[in-house]
């Protein structure tokens, strides 16, 4: 009897290490780094490494991500990035309503795969030439989760807050280091883009 539990423990176990390796494999071909696979699966740096080194082997491309990795006042440390950070962290606190408290790893897969949908035909239209068509670079999903992972990081230094804006109402995303200006992106955006388009029209008169 007692056997018979021990094997059935093993059989579980031996079920519970497939989907750990399957998961990380899925977290790795997503473009996560070892850090957050680890974390998100249980499985120690060695084993996911030697995953990653499978997958490679494999013929698949995964991304090697050297080095401390972005933080996340960096990546809104421009007109784009503060923006695109904003739009993104709206759709992932849509999906995570605890987002300040808790990094929902699905709610960051989930909310990057709306975001990448959307950017484009968002600043498609946009008269503003650093967001036009191609002229912006988008987020990684990497650089996604480190958004979220400020968020919720009670790190006085490196923490990420939502701010709402006083005239147009939408939150926006806020680090407490970041050297951009600390306007709302959303206002900043519009009031470009409206005062671009006048001056094209005005350019195009006689
Ligand atoms: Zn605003």
């Amino acid at each position: 009897m007692l056997g018979g539990n021990m094997k059935q423990n093993r059989k579980t176990r031996g079920i519970q290490d497939a989907v750990s390796r399957i998961y990380a494999r899925y977290l790795y071909l997503l473009g996560f780094r070892t850090s957050v696979v680890t974390d998100a699966t249980g499985l120690s740096e060695s084993q996911a490494r030697n995953l990653k080194k499978e997958l490679k082997e494999e013929g698949i491309v995964v991304k090697d991500q050297p080095g401390p990795g972005s933080m996340a006042d960096g990546l809104v440390n421009s007109r784009s990035g503060y923006l695109q950070a904003s739009i993104l962290m709206n759709i992932y606190r849509s999906l995570n309503p605890n987002a300040e408290r808790n990094l929902d790893l699905e709610s960051v897969i989930e909310a990057y795969s709306i975001y990448l949908k959307e950017i484009g035909a968002i600043f498609r239209n946009s008269i503003d030439y650093d967001l036009s068509a191609e002229g912006f670079e988008r987020f990684t999903i990497q650089q996604a989760y480190s958004l979220a992972a400020a968020l919720r990081s009670n790190d006085i230094d490196y923490s990420a807050s939502m701010r709402e804006c006083p005239d147009c109402k939408t939150y926006f995303y806020f680090t407490t280091r970041q050297t951009v200006v600390d306007d709302c992106p959303f206002c900043n955006w519009r009031v470009r883009s409206i005062s671009s388009g006048t001056a094209n029209q005005n350019a195009a008169l006689p």
